[in-house]
């Protein structure tokens, strides 16, 4: 994800219905073309006059937008970081390629440094949905990893973003209501459970190892 200015939004890797049953194809559509679309021309329609800003890389953006100027700080902090946390959160996961019923499982190192840190996968999912149940309002929740590939679970409000600098993001979860009202209704912790079906684990392994090294 090495764009910059103007940014324009890519199709999704895989079909509007192909998360069904877990996640339906009108929310992944409304989502991407409605939501996501509307970060982006946002982003875009901030940055037109601000030329110095067109090559940055939205971390780059998300990471200096504390000197921006105040008309533009804010409203690149929640557009730029839509963007950003929307794509990442799309491209975490993915069509379900297990059989029905058999668990989708974290691979590789990531496997490993979950059952460090969390004691189990079984853990792990009960802490990261603790976490995305405490998220008041809307934002996000996170498995990040530190310096020498702590991982940690984090939340943000809103579009904020954790600190890209100093953590690499391995998964978020995008619990604003657009999300997963139109089938889960007001039941984020069902929809977090459709949600764990989903997540690309080879992807987010990678992201690990290459966020580590
Ligand atoms: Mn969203």
């Amino acid at each position: 994800m090495n764009q910059h200015y103007p940014f324009v939004n890519t199709p999704l890797p895989y079909g509007y219905d192909a998360l069904e049953p877990y996640i339906d194809g009108r929310t992944m559509q409304l989502h991407h073309d409605r939501h996501l679309e509307t970060y982006i021309n946002n982003l875009n329609a901030i940055l037109i006059n601000y030329k110095e800003l067109h090559d940055l890389s939205l971390e780059e953006l998300i990471g200096k937008a504390l000197f921006y100027p105040p008309e533009i700080k804010n409203p690149i902090i929640n557009n730029a970081g839509g963007v950003y946390n929307h794509q990442f959160y799309f491209n975490a996961i993915h069509p379900l390629s297990t059989m029905d019923g058999e668990k989708n499982m974290p691979v590789g190192e990531l496997s490993q440094g979950i059952d460090q840190v969390f004691g189990s996968v079984e853990q792990f999912k009960h802490q990261l949905t603790k976490a995305a149940l405490s998220v008041f309002g809307s934002g996000y929740a996170w498995l990040i990893a530190g310096a020498g590939g702590r991982l940690t679970i984090v939340t943000t409000p809103n579009q904020n973003t954790p600190q890209l600098a100093r953590y690499a993001p391995i998964l978020n979860v995008d619990v604003w209501e657009h999300a997963y009202y139109l089938k889960h209704a007001n039941r984020r912790a069902d929809y977090l459970t459709d949600w764990f079906q989903l997540i690309n684990w080879k992807e987010a392994n990678q992201k690990f190892i290459d966020g580590v090294l």
